[in-house]
């Protein structure tokens, strides 16, 4: 039985305060489902969430990371950094840091060893731009972007890694891939990973769909047999509508 996740990567939102305030209403809120629950506050924010959910069933990850152990590389944060402070998993390569901060393919295949190397579970994110599709390119595009990053890594890497497939058409635009769409693409993705690394690799796998994902359209998506959870970006600041996700599982 694969692994179900759902992520809220909160993105450039909540201060100090108002993430106290999310965190606590979470605690609040209850979980029936099987998923693991996973927030990612900005960095300034990390470590007191990371402590404050000390005693809670809330993994609490990073939105991103430098791919450098230390040194001159003002504003970023490393690896080992995130690891002493108790985080296990890093977000990598969200169409937002490709588009606006020139991540490539390259810079993220040395993101993902670094992660790998300190040992960070890495949710890799992906996922075609609108014109890809309009010119039924998905399929080309995604295969690319994870072949790139990820297939260097020897088979036994993939027990940490977590996909993401996030149609960048569908992010924050209120625009879902259909629940077929996103099964379409997440048959393919297991396919591509089974044709290199095998059944095992493929089939345990977790693959997460983000893009729009809500409390009225959750079910329908996760409901299909190769989503295995989300990642999950608006509704993520809100505990009930977090939660009303997270238990549709
Ligand atoms: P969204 O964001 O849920 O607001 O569309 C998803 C994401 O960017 O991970």
């Amino acid at each position: 039985m694969r692994k179900h996740i759902v992520a809220g990567n909160w993105k450039m939102n909540n201060d100090l305060a108002q993430t106290s305030s999310l965190i606590s209403e979470l605690k609040r809120q209850s979980k029936t489902s099987d998923a693991e629950v996973m927030i990612a506050p900005s960095f300034t924010n990390l470590w007191h969430a990371f402590e404050s959910t000390r005693e809670d069933d809330i993994e609490v990850i990073a939105q991103n990371m430098h791919f450098a152990e230390n040194g001159a590389y003002t504003g970023e944060v490393s690896a080992s950094m995130l690891k002493s402070i108790g985080v296990k998993t890093v977000i990598l390569g969200h169409s937002e840091r490709r588009a606006y901060y020139n991540e490539t393919d390259e810079s993220l295949t040395k993101k993902v060893d670094a992660a790998l190397a300190n040992d960070l579970r890495v949710i890799f994110c992906f996922g075609e731009e609108l014109a890809d599709r309009k010119a039924g390119n998905e399929e080309t595009v995604v295969e690319r972007q994870i072949k790139n990053a990820l297939f260097h890594l020897e088979a036994s890497a993939f027990k940490n890694i977590v996909l993401a497939y996030e149609p960048v058409w569908a992010i924050g635009t209120g625009e879902t891939a259909s629940p077929e769409q996103a099964q379409d693409m997440h048959a393919f993705i297991r396919k591509t990973l089974e044709s290199t690394y095998g059944n095992a690799v493929a089939d345990d796998m977790t693959i997460l769909y983000g893009g729009s994902v809500k409390p009225n359209n959750a079910k329908e998506i996760f409901g299909k047999p190769d989503v295995d959870g989300g990642l999950i970006g608006g509704a993520s600041l809100k505990a009930e509508d977090f939660y009303a996700i997270v238990n549709a599982f």
